[in-house]
């Protein structure tokens, strides 16, 4: 295993890119604007990336556009379509350190959890969906025997990927897996904060075979680039996932433009509820604390609300703060390090304004709460907070940070109006020992995905993701996600 001095080293040898990625090369914006990318665990600059504003958009929009009506990619045989994307699957293993290393030096998060979670998912969405590629039927319909009616998917076209900066690469993948896998062309806006490991990948991707222009990446803002994808009128669809406030806008680029196809895959304040029959305490507050803590709590599905039966109440909550103890603030190149630093300087000033009004609204806080001592970077220590009530802000509002809240019910009946007490409804937990009560839990909760028993355990590709209510709609992952990036078309032959 590499120590801390190896990814120290390994860090200041990496070759980074900084410019955007069009028709199979790497060029400037048209204007020539750069901004600045931070390291947020040292607060120090790593480099000035190339800044695509609308005409960048124009440019890449045609290129994806040609590329897809050429057929290069768009009518090749899907089993060698699929070989290019398992052939990038194996590129990203091959560069696994260096991707893990670019995720960590743009985010913060811990190398560990880079070298652990982010990049081998991002390898087994490109194989998933790379084997997938042969392997869709069409239909033909049960129509009267005097005609053959078939029912065809076809690609839309050109797809806009528009993606957030907690994991910058895994959100990628996940939608360019199915999207190229049926044979679109793509232009990726990756957030301002992360830009580095998607533009390397790019680079890949013309390694593995996939032609020039199928695959273009757009560094910059999302009031400026993210826009001018969002209103283009020659985009198809745009595949987003992010805050919901943003993923509103991208309703309204639709219908102001080209009735686009929208895709969104927004935030959530999940339920993570623990009955008194719960069959393990000490597993489900171990659960529990990764639900909240892991990536900083930068998680879209990060069990937020914590909701826990009084009649378990103190016991429980010995177990949670013992847990809580596994997270401790560290340099994210450490391989030891539980949890980096958040993501910039002003997404760490929105959480501790969250953890301020926690305190006035008159929670109870058990441990952290502060920005963490002694580092130059935008750490924030794991909090936790006791007393908490559906009404105050923290048990309402999508803190994306290393925050967790608690509160008590009594009984089934209350956990289910608490655990829907909430516009979102991305993801949920259930601990119970009684299979009737945990399955009446479930469908009770409305949320895209209901764990019982842990929390996201294994992030397994062949269920769909995604949310309810105001999380979005369209499902990332599985053979479903196949679906959003096709239309239907129906062939009517008179026999
Ligand atoms: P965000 O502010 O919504 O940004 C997401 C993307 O949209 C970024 O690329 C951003 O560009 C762009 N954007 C921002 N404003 C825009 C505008 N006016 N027009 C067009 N594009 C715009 O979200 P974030 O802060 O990066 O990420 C955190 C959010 O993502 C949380 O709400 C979290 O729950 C959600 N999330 C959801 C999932 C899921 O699968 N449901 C997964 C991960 C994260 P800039 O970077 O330039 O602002
Ligand atoms: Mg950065």
């Amino acid at each position: 295993m590499k120590t801390y001095h190896d990814w120290e080293k390994k860090a200041a040898e990496l070759s980074i890119q900084n410019q955007a990625f069009i028709n199979g090369k790497y060029v400037n914006s048209l204007s020539g604007k750069t901004f600045v990318n931070i390291n947020p665990a040292t607060a120090q600059k790593i480099n000035d990336v190339t800044e695509c504003g609308k005409e960048d958009v124009d440019v890449a929009v045609k290129v994806a556009r040609d590329t897809f009506e050429s057929g290069v990619w768009s009518n090749m045989h899907p089993a060698l379509r699929g070989k290019h994307l398992m052939r990038l699957g194996d590129l990203i293993l091959q560069h696994k350190d260096e991707l893990a290393l670019l995720e960590t030096m743009d985010m913060g998060k811990p190398i560990s959890d880079a070298m652990a979670v982010d990049i081998p998912a991002c390898a087994r969405t490109l194989h998933w969906y790379g084997e997938a590629a042969d392997k869709l039927m069409d239909e033909i319909a049960p129509t009267d025997p005097s005609a053959l009616a078939l029912v065809t998917r076809e690609a839309l076209g050109v797809i806009g990927i528009v993606v957030p900066w907690n994991f910058p690469l895994m959100m990628a993948c996940w939608k360019l897996g199915p999207s190229l896998a049926v044979g679109n062309s793509v232009v990726v806006k990756p957030a301002e904060q992360s830009p580095l490991s998607i533009l390397r990948l790019a680079e890949l991707a013309s390694e593995a075979g996939i032609p020039d222009g199928v695959l273009n990446v757009l560094p910059g803002f999302g009031e400026t680039a993210g826009q001018a994808l969002g209103l283009h009128m020659d985009v198809d669809m745009i595949a987003f996932t992010g805050s919901t406030e943003v993923g509103k806008y991208f309703m309204q680029y639709s219908g102001k433009s080209n009735l686009k196809r929208v895709s969104l895959e927004c935030g959530g304040k999940s339920p993570h509820v623990v009955m008194k029959d719960c069959p393990d305490l000490d597993k489900a507050a171990s659960a529990a604390i990764g639900g909240i803590f892991f990536n900083q709590g930068e998680v879209c599905t990060a069990g937020s609300r914590l909701l826990i039966d009084r009649a378990i109440k103190d016991e429980f909550m010995e177990k949670l703060m013992k847990a809580a103890d596994n997270y401790k603030v560290g340099d994210p190149l450490d391989p030891d390090t539980t949890m980096g630093s958040l993501v910039e300087e002003q997404h760490m000033n929105r959480v501790l304004g969250f953890i301020d009004k926690a305190n006035e609204e008159g929670a109870t806080l058990k441990v952290g709460g502060c920005r963490s001592a002694g580092r130059d970077g935008f750490f924030v220590d794991p909090t936790i907070f006791d007393d908490v009530m559906p009404d105050m802000t923290i048990a309402k509002e999508e803190i994306f940070g290393p925050v967790l809240s608690v509160l008590t019910f009594d009984g089934e009946q209350e956990a289910i109006t608490l655990a829907n007490d909430t516009i979102y409804g991305l993801a949920a937990g259930v601990w119970s020992k009684d299979i009737s009560q945990a399955h009446r839990m479930a469908r009770a909760i409305r949320a895209g995905t209901v764990w019982v028993n842990c929390w996201d355990p294994t992030g397994d590709m062949t269920v769909p993701f995604g949310g309810f209510k105001q999380s979005g709609f369209g499902r990332d992952k599985s053979i479903h996600a196949l679906e959003k990036y096709t239309d239907l078309k129906t062939t009517w032959v008179q026999l």
